[in-house]
Parts: C-alpha cells; structure tokens; sequence
C-alpha cells in the first residue's frame, strides 16, 4: 500500500498534486512520500513483533538523509556497505549501537571507522578479513564484535545480478568452511563472535529461499553451539520483493510468518536488513515528455529522464509501471519510453500500450524509491536531478538538482 493516488484524474503523493510539485521544482525528480515510509517500517516491525529483533535498514537502498533520519527516527538501526554510507547513517541519527556493517571489500580505513565509532557488528565476508580486523581492533585497543556471513549456497529466483547467496557469488564464506572461520574467529584475541549472517538476494518474490537460509543459519548456529561457540545475532539479511508490475510477493506479514518460527526458539536476537520493500514503493521518479517520435512503425516517447537518473531498466531489464501524471484520454499505443542519454539501454518502458502522452506531459514511473537516486549517476553530464520528501499536502526538496557547476568540481584542467 502506497499513497500515490489520483483524486479527480490528477495523481497525488499523499495531499500533495505532484504537478503543482512538478512546477515549482521542475523536472525530473524524485519524490517520496514521508506517510508510506512510516507506514511500511511499521508494518515490518508489526510483522516481526513476535522475535526479539532489530530491524536494520540497508541504507544502500535509498540514502537521502531525509529519508534516513525519518527511519532512525522510528528506533530502527542501518545496514551499511562502506564509510560513506556508515558517514550518512550516523549524521542522520542511526545509533552507532545499532548499526551493522557488511561489504566484501571493507578498507582498512573503513574498519578504523566503524570501530572507532563503536558499531554493533562488521558482518565479515573472508578469513582475510577476519584477519585484518583482529589486526586493527588490536592496535586501537578494541574488541571488535563480528558475525561471519555464511555463503547458503541457495537459488532465490531473482535477477542474476541480485542474487547473492549462490556458491559461485562472491559473497559470505562458502557454508563448508564455514565452521572452520567461526574456530579461526573464536580463537582471535581481539574480536568478539557475536552472529551468524546471510543474505541470499534482492528482489525475492518466495518465500522458500528465506526459509531455506533460515534454517540454514539456525543448523549453524546449533553445530557452533556443539564447538563451545556461543552465538547469541541471527542476521538473516533483507531481499524481500516488491510489486513493480505483476510480481506477487509475499506480504511482510507472511513473509514473517514463514520465517519467525524458524529463528524463534534459537534464543538469539534477529537482525532483518530490509531496503527495497521499507523505500521502493514509498518513491517515483517524474519525468516530463519532451517529443513523441515515430521512426518507421514505432513510436518513442521521449522524456527527460534518463538511465543516469534510474538504471534498474537497462541495469535488469526491471518493468516499472508508468502512469500519466494528469490522466488523459488519447488513443491507446504501444510505445518505447526513452530517454536523453546515448545508449540504446536507456529506456523505462519498450512495447507498452498507454495513452499517448503530448509533449510537456507528465509522467510517473512508479516504484523507483529503491536503487533509483543511490544508483544515479552524471552520465552525459547530465546533473542529478533533486529528491523531495512529501508530508501531507507539504513538500520539500531535501537534496537540491544539483547544476554544471556541481558536474565539474574538484576536476583541474592541466596548464604548462
Ligand atoms: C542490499 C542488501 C540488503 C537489502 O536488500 P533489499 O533487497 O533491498 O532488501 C540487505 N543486506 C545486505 C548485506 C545487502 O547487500
């Protein structure tokens, strides 16, 4: 449930007319809606309320710092992959004790960071790591709690590029060494073995593959037990779908309901890292047709977005829904919705039947408040377009477009 609605054939966000939004701040741009975040944080932690848990927001989902206070605001901890997004987190307000920290490739750097600001957990995705850890944990004179992430080695039917708990993906240790890390970890005099850790995917629209890895940790967890390891952090990652178009994802309270009891009886506290269904459909990104051009028999409609502002469609062939901003009542046609930028890839839409939009038209491409604006880019040289935040019939621009000044700073022309 979102609250992008059409009141009298104008689409809304909330109490506010996303063209009144569209005129003051031009476009395009991303709009998300403060009531469906709440609402969506809410119902996951509804949905988990049986388990003590800690729901920790993956922060590579959407990392606007409005956004990210918003949800530290609700007492929910972060999930980061780098120091930037550990930097981000802590200036939203994100408790550094609820913060845990995972990427196969942390820095020396990074570590330094998230210790030094005493952070919940380094999910540790390598031996190597493990030990680079111990090593920087004892010379600040620190304990370094970790959890090992356990490669499952399990299929969640997703995109290839989002799956991430198959044997020949590079993350987590693979399951059957895993044993061996938790002994090398146990014995390390500078860390602390806090959990256990997976994440198989994105975009993961069964409930199987959760349930599988749960169990999986659980097993571990057991066969630790056994070896005088104590675990007492099940993190069982995020990856839960979302509908874009006609996907069917389980509901977070069946989600819940497949996997709770599971991890119940473990005596473990629970760590889900939620991005995509918290943010994806909290947010839309607004675009403006500049021409309709026919070539032969197809008919593109050209906007002013482009993959540099979202890239799931080229990056994963993903299907967003479009809709009219102002619903109109032309002739229905099968389209290509395509953008400024100079790749073949940069498209929203290829072969979709609407009602053919005129220039200066709106439209909304639904779905795109999760891995929209973090994976923009300047393609093009094309400056990244603003993020507003809707509450009520109020809006505000929380990350400004930025301009051509902004595209070349801190580049140097070369003179002899
Ligand atoms: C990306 C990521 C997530 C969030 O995935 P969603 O599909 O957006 O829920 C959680 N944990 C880790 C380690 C990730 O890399």
């Amino acid at each position: 449930m979102d609250y992008f609605e059409y009141k009298d054939g104008r689409l809304f966000c909330e109490d506010a007319d996303i063209t009144d939004i569209a005129g003051a701040v031009g476009t395009p741009f991303y709009l998300y809606s403060k009531r469906t975040l709440l609402r969506h944080c809410d119902i996951i932690h509804r949905a988990l309320g049986e388990v003590e848990h800690l729901t920790c927001y993956s922060v590579k989902a959407n990392s606007n710092l409005a956004v990210l206070a918003l949800l530290a605001a609700q007492g929910i901890g972060a999930d980061v992959v780098s120091g930037g997004e550990l930097f981000r987190a802590l200036k939203a307000g994100f408790a550094p004790e609820k913060i845990v920290y995972s990427g196969v490739g942390k820095t020396e750097a990074e570590i330094e960071y998230g210790l030094g600001q005493n952070i919940l957990t380094f999910n540790v995705e390598s031996i190597p790591e493990l030990e680079l850890i111990n090593d920087i944990a004892g010379t600040m004179g620190k304990l370094a709690p970790v959890a090992l992430r356990v490669n499952p080695d399990i299929d969640p039917k997703t995109h290839p590029y989002i799956a991430t708990g198959l044997r020949e993906n590079k993350f987590g240790i693979p399951h059957a060494q895993a044993l061996e890390g938790f002994r090398l970890a146990a014995g390390m005099r500078n860390l602390r073995v806090i959990g256990v850790d997976a994440h198989i995917g994105s975009q993961i629209t069964e409930l199987d593959p959760f349930v599988e890895s749960a169990k999986k940790l659980c097993e571990l967890v057991e066969t630790l037990k056994d070896d005088g390891i104590s675990i007492e952090q099940i993190d069982i990652g995020g990856g839960l779908g979302i509908r874009y178009a006609d996907e069917i994802p389980p509901e977070p309270s069946e989600w819940a309901g497949a996997i709770v009891p599971v991890l119940k009886g473990m005596g473990c506290r629970i760590i889900f890292e939620p991005g995509r269904s918290l943010v994806g459909n909290a947010g839309i990104l607004v675009t403006k047709v500049l021409y309709i051009k026919r070539s032969g028999d197809k008919v593109f409609v050209v906007v002013d977005a482009g993959m540099n502002d979202l890239i799931r469609p080229a990056l994963y062939g993903s299907q967003h829904e479009i809709r009219p901003v102002i619903r109109i009542d032309s002739e229905e046609t099968v389209v290509d919705i395509v953008g400024p930028v100079c790749e073949s890839a940069d498209f929203f839409a290829k072969d979709r039947t609407i009602p053919l939009p005129g220039p200066g038209d709106l439209l909304a491409i639904m779905g795109a408040g999760a891995y929209g604006f973090t994976m923009s880019s300047n393609y093009n040289s094309r400056p990244r377009c603003p993020e507003v935040l809707v509450e009520g019939s109020t809006f505000k621009v929380v990350r400004e477009r930025e301009n051509y000044e902004d595209l070349i700073r801190g580049e140097h022309i070369l003179v002899d």
